[in-house]
This record gives C-alpha cells, sequence and structure tokens, in this order.
C-alpha cells in the first residue's frame, strides 16, 4: 500500500451533497422515536483529510468503489455534509461511571448517520450533539487513530469488537492539555446499544420504550430469544444471552492482556462487543494489579478486576430489566451464570494458549502454576506466550528464550518440564503451529501506536498503514517489522492515557 496522500479538499456545496449513487441506507435505530434520538445538524471540520481506512471494512458496507479517495465520503465521514439518504443522530443513554449513577450521558461526540449491510456507521468526533454538555463534541488525532487501530487489532485477534472503517484529520486545533488537531474516527458495528440505554429508560421510568428497546434488541439481534415464552422468560433470555456474550469477551480480554480502562455500564455493548476505546492498553508485564487509565486513581479497572467489573455491571443491566422481568431474584440468578461461565470461557482460552483444543485437569494444574510466576516477575505477557509457542516445536531450540525471560529460572524449568510432559501424554499433533496460532506475535503496545500518532502527526500515514497490516494478521511472523515485536522501550512506561481525548 502507498501512503495515503494528505490533500486538504476544499469545502462542499452546502449539504446535503448527493452521494456518487444513493446507497440503500437504513435507520432501524432511530426509527425508534425521538425518545431514543436527537437529529444533529453537520458541525464543518475544515479541510479535512484521510488519515486511514479499511478496505476489508468498505467491502463490507458495500461501499461503492474509490470510496476512500472521494472527496463526497470525505465529506461526509469527516461529519459536513450528509451522503444522499443518510441521517445525523445522536442517542441517549445514562450510565454508571466508576460505579456511581451518572444520570444522563448519550453521544456527547458520536453521531450515527445509518445503517448499510446491516452494519450501524457512527462518526466520533463530529461535533457538538444535545448531549455533549461541558464537551466540545470532538475527538484528538491521537485518540482516533488509537481506536482505528485498536478496533483492527482485536478484530485481527478474533476478539468481538465495534470496527472502524476510517479516519479523517483537520488541522483545526482542539484544545486538550495542550492544543492538538481534531479527527473523526467513523466506527462500524451491528449496533451500538449499550447497557446504559436500558439504565436510562429503566431509570427514568420509561417502562414503554424500555419494553420497545428490549424488543429491538431481540428481534434483532438476540432471535433465539424469540423461541422463549414472551414476557419476563423473554427478558431472561436476553439477559441470560447478554450475560455469556460479555463472560466471553471477557475471557478473550484477559487471555491477550487487553485492559479496557473505563469499563462504565456506557461503555459495554449489549452486543458484547468490545466498545468505546479510550485509555486502554495491552499489558507489557503480566500485572493483574495493572491500571492503564491514569485517571482511575483507585484502579476500579485495574486489569484483573475487569471480569468482576463486568459481572457488576451486568447486574446494572438486571436492574435496569427489572420493570420487564418483575422478579428480582429471577434476573440475579440469571446474572450469576456470569462467574461459571467467565470460568469455563477463560479456561478454554488458556487451553488453546497452551495447544489444547480443550482444558483438561492436567493443563489447568499448570495455569494454576504459571500465572502467578508470570505476575511475580511482571513476564511480558506477550513475548512469553509467543516464545512458549516456538519453544513447544523447539523452534527456538535454547530452553534459554523462554527461561531468559526469568529472573528466578528453577520454577519456570520445572515448570516447562511439566509442560512438555503433559503434551507428551497427551500426544496432541502440532502443539506449536497451534500456539501459534492462539497467542499473537503482534498486539497493539501503547508505544506502537504512539509511533504511528507521531508519523500522522506530520502527514505521514505509512507508519499507520505498516502497523494496521500487520495488526489485522497478528499471528503471521512480519519478520519485516520484528521492532513492533519487542521489548517495549524505556520511555513507554512514561505513557499517560487517561479517559478525555
Ligand atoms: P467516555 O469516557 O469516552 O466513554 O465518555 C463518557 C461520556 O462523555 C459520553 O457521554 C461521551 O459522549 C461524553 N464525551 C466524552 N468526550 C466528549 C467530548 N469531547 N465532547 C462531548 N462529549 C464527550
Ligand atoms: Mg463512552
Amino acid at each position: 500500500m502507498t501512503p495515503t496522500p494528505a490533500q486538504p479538499s476544499s469545502p462542499p456545496a452546502a449539504a446535503p451533497a448527493a452521494g456518487p449513487a444513493a446507497l440503500p441506507w437504513q435507520h432501524r435505530f432511530s426509527a425508534l422515536g425521538p425518545q431514543f434520538v436527537a437529529p444533529i445538524a453537520p458541525a464543518p471540520l475544515p479541510e479535512p483529510y484521510w488519515v486511514g481506512h479499511s478496505a476489508a471494512v468498505g467491502e463490507a458496507l458495500q461501499l461503492p468503489a474509490g470510496w476512500n479517495q472521494a472527496d463526497d465520503f470525505l465529506h461526509a465521514l469527516s461529519g459536513n455534509v450528509l451522503l444522499e439518504g443518510s441521517q445525523m443522530h445522536a442517542s441517549v443513554y445514562s450510565g454508571h461511571q466508576f460505579g456511581i449513577w451518572a444520570g444522563q450521558l448519550g453521544d456527547g461526540r458520536a453521531c450515527l448517520i445509518g445503517e448499510l449491510a446491516g452494519q450501524e456507521i457512527q462518526l466520533k468526533g463530529a461535533g457538538p450533539t444535545p448531549f455533549s454538555r461541558r464537551g466540545d463534541g470532538r475527538a484528538v488525532l491521537r485518540s482516533s487513530i488509537r481506536e482505528f487501530l485498536c478496533s483492527e487489532a482485536m478484530h485481527g485477534l478474533g476478539i468481538p469488537t465495534t470496527r472502524a472503517l476510517s479516519v479523517t484529520g483537520s488541522d483545526a486545533t482542539v484544545w486538550r492539555e495542550q492544543a492538538e488537531t481534531a479527527a473523526v474516527v467513523t466506527r462500524v458495528a451491528p449496533s451500538f446499544i449499550r447497557f446504559g440505554h436500558f439504565e436510562h429508560f429503566s431509570k427514568s421510568g420509561q417502562t414503554e420504550q424500555l419494553h420497545q428497546l428490549a424488543d429491538f434488541v431481540i428481534a434483532n439481534f438476540y432471535p433465539q430469544c424469540l423461541e422463549t415464552d414472551p414476557g419476563a422468560p423473554r427478558y431472561l433470555a436476553l439477559l441470560a444471552a447478554v450475560t455469556e456474550r460479555t463472560a466471553d469477551l471477557l475471557a478473550q480480554w484477559q487471555a491477550v492482556g487487553f485492559c479496557h480502562g473505563v469499563m462504565n455500564t456506557d461503555n459495554m455493548s449489549i452486543l458484547g462487543l468490545t466498545l468505546d476505546y479510550g485509555p486502554f492498553q495491552f499489558l507489557d508485564g503480566f500485572d493483574p494489579g495493572h491500571i492503564c487509565n491514569h485517571s482511575d486513581h483507585e484502579g476500579r479497572y485495574a486489569f484483573g478486576q475487569q471480569p468482576n467489573m463486568a459481572y457488576w455491571n451486568l447486574y446494572c443491566l438486571a436492574d435496569a430489566l427489572i420493570p420487564l422481568i418483575g422478579d428480582e431474584d429471577a434476573t440475579t440468578e440469571v446474572v450469576d451464570i456470569f462467574p461459571v461461565r467467565f470460568g469455563q470461557s477463560a479456561a478454554q482460552c488458556l487451553a488453546r494458549k497452551m495447544g489444547l483444543d480443550a482444558p483438561d485437569a492436567k493443563q489447568k494444574a499448570l495455569t494454576d502454576m504459571l500465572l502467578p510466576m508470570l505476575a511475580s516477575e511482571r513476564i511480558d505477557h506477550t513475548i512469553f506466550w509467543r516464545r512458549l509457542s516456538r519453544w513447544a516445536a523447539r523452534m527456538d531450540d535454547e530452553d534459554g528464550l523462554v527461561m531468559d525471560l526469568f529472573a528466578n529460572r528453577q520454577p519456570i524449568q520445572t515448570w516447562l518440564y511439566a509442560f512438555e510432559s503433559m503434551h507428551k501424554a497427551l500426544g496432541l499433533p502440532d502443539v506449536s503451529a497451534r500456539m501459534l496460532r492462539a497467542n499473537p506475535k503482534y498486539v497493539l503496545r501503547n508505544h506502537i501506536a504512539e509511533q504511528a500518532i507521531a508519523a500522522a502527526k506530520e502527514k505521514d500515514f505509512s507508519v499507520l498503514q505498516q502497523l494496521q497490516q500487520v495488526l489485522v494478521t497478528p499471528f503471521e511472523e512480519h519478520p519485516e517489522h520484528q521492532a513492533w515485536a519487542d521489548f517495549p522501550p524505556d520511555w513507554a512506561a512514561g505513557i499517560q492515557i487517561s479517559c478525555s481525548s
């Protein structure tokens, strides 16, 4: 791929501009009515330019060829104009933030423009909405690139996520701790409905809308619940399905060392997708106490706390559904499947990381021994698993490559011996190849994202493009990009990322 040229283009004629051809837009969510969404007007982003795009997402949306070079798309995806047939809406939701009821929040800087090929398209950072509160409705280039790349990375890792179609930038100034420039990330998902949408209608006593929302989610995204009797049983089935998906998502986060950073109920997807990338981080050293969000002083969302926090959030969702279900005990019983489901799902993920198809007693015992060893020396999570995967085939025949990671070598030596004996006893074929498919070589570490951001600030988007290519295929070797698989440099420890960006 060649770098995308940074060519400011002249502002378009008055909105709405016609698209290259009318696209088959749908607006199922905004059709729920004015209690759900507020219309918003375009807020011009001066002289936008392309920063990055995903051809695969464009194809999934069935966009016309060449969309990523077309001026009308550039302006539409920057929030300047409407493509023919699209609309602009912000949705209202509420939520618990850091454990405290925060009341009404809503899309303060996200603008839903409609749905193509069953996927909602949302512009993040396209200007103020009725829910912006004290915010400016904007997003900065830095955080937009982080969201774009991490959506790609999670997709590449096979972890459910919202996806990103594009990032467009502008030299317009946005003030954060310092002057930065504005950008819009266009993200895509079957739905952006959050736990907080349910909390909103429940807490405000809008039971009819709560019904409408639950029925909408069931009909469109959980049709299997239609097999359950209508009324309370069906809403309980929905709660169970969301609980399972959330547990599965959390198991995958933990397995890959992903720290979300702001697991407030307004950032929890009803579809079990990774949603709202902010101060996220992939672990460097394995540390259950690691806090990636500089504003999270108490460590509420520390890495090892994430499953419990998801469980807590599911209680909020369950509470919000009580007006539909009428029986608090029944909702509690359903949400309490979380620990079991998470345990099963996490065991499955760890089994795969260790080269097995399914958990096994010996392997579970080995995992229980391993994780405290990794934690006690803060062993680099990604590098450890990747080296172990290669060691399993004696690709790097020096035992040292795994053991070198540890200051205290004796326990890991014993462990490696036990690991090898387990595999000898199981006699599974291709253990190393399976492990290499379960343990990525590349994750979006903070310092790597910083490299793409620094280049993009100079209008060089080639780093972002190369990184994107590596991240969508993170299990491949990509020897030319080995540096992105190495230990983080010392300066990476100084990167501080907080909520506001
Ligand atoms: P977040 O922490 O990004 O999940 O955002 C929490 C809430 O603040 C959501 O309602 C966002 O829409 C809103 N918000 C965050 N940043 C801005 C901004 N720059 N302008 C307006 N609203 C914002
Ligand atoms: Mg959010």
